[in-house]
């Protein structure tokens, strides 16, 4: 495509460019002022537009678009995004979104989002700031779980990427290091352990390491939705005489349907008892451990081997920033260090360094989430954040109450943290169950409050997942006004 005479050099010519960068820097500022303040009246506004509209065709087709081969004006570009994509999101933004569990974002989160993508820094490793504030997180998560200072860690996409890494940890540990070059060859007839309120990851991580998720047992949960310990004691027992080989124990701190979190401290006894490694899923609910009246529900955590959690959930910090703390760093050594030779190490300069995230998990190019999260955790400090969780949870437990007062509603399950599962019932009880389908979809096309479906014993439920910093009781009156007009329109079953 490019031309050039001989001994002439790309960027001798202004016409012959191969810079992607502008020519004209004071027009682009201007155009980036202009998306910097878009976003902001968006996020200012944001109570006075729907929690979720459909996106109409126009828009869908646009983006059924030819190859961009010749160029597009940053501010064509920009006005694309603005009229058909900001509009159509999927809500969890917003004040009114309870539908599943999803962080809201921050403004911080955002800003610092901008920088790091200017910065463009690769976390792989070498010797570069970037990497201390990675490892300024991995300090601060040890000090918020009462971690050893051996622990280790890092920021993954998301707690279904460090729940799949704790399995590798879990093999490595039961297996020896020789597991990454010999595979599963050995027989060993491996197992793992989680209630049956598991979230759906944990089999598939179990999938992708290779043992099958027929190879974890799904033990029953109580009624409180918490692994039952004495059948998961009789399990791993079996186990053991049937020549399983038992090596690992998933325990729930915030289970997805009902946010009910295991006894970890006899889930580690047990794991001590039988040589198992104790890793903790507590995606959506570990960092409710930075709100005092919530910190006693997870005693027992500080004494786990390996915790996934979830930034980008209660933390708000923007998508995605997930992150897995383990309680000794040489166990993610032994499982992904490697001694390939473009990834060889100097004593110094910038080839030097001595944490290269690479060597401890599978990533070799790794994205700066850690800016965004040391935004948000300084920006608003731990307080601020742990207050947020609070207000989360009392909105939840006077939900549960209102249900519990309204004859039309019935409450499905112990109110642990911020998630409220119900049904519309009818004021005689006996409403039919579908009803609770229709009345969601119907909540979702009005665009108030956006709560999801589920099923208790296999009938269909509200969920209220109530994770965003921006709800207020407004909104959860808005849900119950909904549901309660919705299920008492006789129509609603036919339409
Ligand atoms: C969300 C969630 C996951 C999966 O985490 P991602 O960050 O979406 O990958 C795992 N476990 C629980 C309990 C969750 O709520």
């Amino acid at each position: 495509m490019l031309s050039l005479q001989d001994g002439e050099l790309p960027w001798d010519s202004p016409r012959q460019r191969t810079s992607l960068d502008p020519d004209d820097w004071q027009i682009l500022r201007k155009q980036g002022h202009q998306m910097l303040d878009d976003m902001l009246n968006h996020l200012a506004t944001l109570s006075e537009k729907p929690v979720w509209q459909p996106a109409p065709l126009p828009a869908r087709t646009l983006f059924d678009a030819p190859l961009p081969v010749e160029p597009t004006a940053m501010a064509d570009v920009h006005a694309i995004f603005r009229d058909n994509i900001l509009p159509y999101g999927s809500g969890n933004i917003h004040p009114g979104f309870m539908g599943w569990v999803q962080g809201g974002g921050t403004v911080a989160g955002m800003l610092a989002e901008m920088l790091a993508g200017g910065l463009n820094a690769n976390l792989g490793g070498r010797d570069h700031m970037p990497i201390e504030v990675e490892r300024q997180i991995i300090r601060w998560t040890r000090q918020i779980f009462s971690f050893p200072d051996t622990a280790g860690g890092l920021f993954l996409t998301g707690a279904s990427q460090a729940n799949f890494v704790a399995v590798l940890l879990a093999l490595g540990r039961k297996l020896g290091a020789d597991v990454r070059a010999k595979g599963l060859s050995n027989g060993a007839r491996l197992v793992a352990y989680a209630s049956n309120e598991v979230h759906g990851c944990v089999p598939r991580a179990c999938e992708m390491s290779g043992i099958g998720s027929d190879q974890l047992r799904r033990i029953p949960a109580n009624s409180a939705g918490q692994i039952d310990i004495a059948a998961l004691e009789r399990a791993i027992i079996r186990d053991n005489n049937e020549g399983h080989t038992p090596f690992l124990i998933i325990g729930s701190a915030g289970t997805v349907n009902t946010g009910a979190i295991d006894d970890l401290t006899a889930l580690r006894s047990i794991a001590n008892a039988h040589d198992l490694h104790f890793h903790v899923d507590g995606a959506l609910g570990a960092l409710g451990i930075l709100c005092d009246d919530l910190a006693h529900l997870f005693t027992g955590i500080q004494s786990c081997d390996s915790l996934a959690f979830d930034f980008h959930k209660w933390g708000q910090v923007p998508y995605d920033a997930g992150f897995l703390l383990v309680r000794d760093s040489t166990w993610q050594r032994q499982t992904f260090a490697s001694d390939a030779a473009y990834l060889s190490r100097a004593a110094s300069g910038l080839a030097g360094g001595d944490w290269w995230p690479c060597d401890y998990g599978p990533d070799l190019s790794r994205g700066f989430r850690a800016l965004k999260t040391w935004f948000t955790l300084k920006t608003y400090g731990l307080k601020a954040l742990g207050d947020s969780m609070a207000a989360n949870c009392a909105l939840a437990r006077g939900l549960a109450g209102r249900i519990e007062r309204e004859p039309a509603l019935r409450l499905l399950a112990p109110v642990a943290l911020n998630i409220v599962c119900f049904a519309y019932v009818g004021p005689g009880g006996d409403a039919p169950p579908q009803v609770n389908a229709r009345i969601i979809e119907h909540l979702h096309a009005e665009g108030r409050v956006a709560p999801s479906l589920t099923h208790f014993n296999g009938q269909p439920a509200i969920r209220a997942a109530i994770v965003n910093h921006r709800t207020q009781q407004a909104d959860i009156d808005a849900l119950i006004d909904g549901v309660l007009k919705l299920g008492s329109r006789q129509d609603l079953l036919q339409c």
